[in-house]
């Protein structure tokens, strides 16, 4: 399929030869990981940021997430390989991207865009929040001693997608911000004060009973982030169903099942995920989880019967699932991650 290859693994022998396909399903993940690479730095290459940043886009429409996007460059690098040799602009290119990998969370991607040019990627970012994180990014280059070349800076351009701008468009706004921080003066942040999340601000979206999401939902962890996102989506899909004077019993059914699935997979995926991280409190997590469970369980019941409410829907999904559970049981694991580790975060390609 155009540049895609299908391997289409058949296995006739009824299981004899899990381990020969698991591990070349784990080889062929290992050979896109590095397809995906920037070999000098580590980062993610252009060519996986041009493979993303369509679907990233079409996600955060469809969720109503904002996007946003950190452009940066080495000031006057040139100078750095001319006074100090080639070799340190190198050392300075990798440390750069290990400093900046340190300081996002792993749900944020780094991208080198070329030569000393880097693009980071944050999901369910404003230009505000991005502004915070290009600061930050800023004052930890400009105060880190580089090995061979002492002190380096950066420029930074901020921009977070605005309406319904192609890719192409959100670039050069946010190449002309970069642009406008080296003529100012350089080792600077410029953020173009726009984009989507003030539109859906004002918009209000939706019903007034929609849970809305918060970036203080985010764990860093790209797998859980997402199904938390998802499970967000389908619990408004919920309500969104339940909600009409005329109710259609067979929708609230359809979209009760959906979330319960979901919830079901994101609880097992969470476990196992916490459980390699050696959680402390997995067993108390695990029972919470089971509870969570019963009381959607019960409420296939109480539809069945005839009895099921908005109301009941509601506060299950705004109180327990996440005030109570997301917000408070979940929050306390949240530190595992914010020490995650250095690597890019890997993400399905
Ligand atoms: P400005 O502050 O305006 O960005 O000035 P600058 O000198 O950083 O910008 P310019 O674009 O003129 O120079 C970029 C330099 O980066 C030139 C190029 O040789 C160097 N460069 C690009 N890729 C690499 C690399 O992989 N390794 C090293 N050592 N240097 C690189
Ligand atoms: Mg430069
Ligand atoms: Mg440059």
């Amino acid at each position: 399929m155009s540049h895609r290859t299908l391997l289409i693994l058949d296995d006739p022998g009824g299981g004899e030869h899990h381990g020969e396909l698991d591990a070349l399903r784990a080889r062929i993940g290992d050979l896109e990981q590095l397809a995906a690479t920037d070999h000098l730095t580590g980062a993610w290459n252009r060519a996986h940021l041009d493979r993303v940043i369509e679907p990233e886009l079409a996600r955060s429409l469809a969720n109503r997430q904002p996007l946003s996007l950190i452009m940066f460059d080495i000031d006057h690098f040139k100078n750095i390989n001319d006074t100090f040799g080639h070799a340190v602009g190198d050392t300075v290119l990798r440390e750069l991207v290990q400093l900046v990998h340190s300081r996002i969370r792993a749900s944020d991607l780094l991208f080198r865009w070329g030569g000393e040019e880097f693009v980071v990627l944050l999901s369910s970012a404003g230009y505000r929040r991005a502004e915070s994180v290009a600061e930050s990014l800023r004052q930890a280059v400009a105060s880190h001693t580089f090995e061979g070349a002492g002190v380096v800076t950066v420029s930074l351009g901020v921009a977070e997608h605005d309406g319904d701008e192609d890719a192409a468009t959100w670039f050069r706004r946010l190449d002309a911000a970069l642009y406008e921080g080296k003529q100012s003066g350089r080792n600077r942040v410029v953020v173009a004060r726009r984009g989507n999340s003030d539109i859906w601000a004002t918009e209000g979206g939706g019903s007034v009973l929609h849970l809305i999401w918060l970036e203080g939902y985010e764990c860093g962890d790209p797998t859980i982030d997402a199904e938390h996102r998802e499970l967000f989506l389908l619990a408004n899909k919920l309500i969104d169903a339940a909600l009409p004077a005329q109710v259609k019993p067979v929708e609230v059914r359809a979209a009760l099942g959906e979330f319960l699935a979901h919830m079901q997979r994101h609880f097992s995926d969470e476990e196992a995920i916490l459980a390699q991280l050696h959680y402390d409190n997995l067993a108390e997590h695990r029972r919470a989880h089971a509870g969570l469970i019963r009381r959607a369980l019960a409420m296939v019941a109480q539809l069945d019967a005839g009895e099921l409410s908005l109301g009941t829907i509601v506060e299950f999904l705004a109180q327990d699932v996440v005030a109570r559970h997301l917000a408070v049981m979940d929050r306390a694991f949240f530190p595992l991650f914010r020490k995650a580790s250095t690597a890019p975060a890997a993400t399905p390609l």
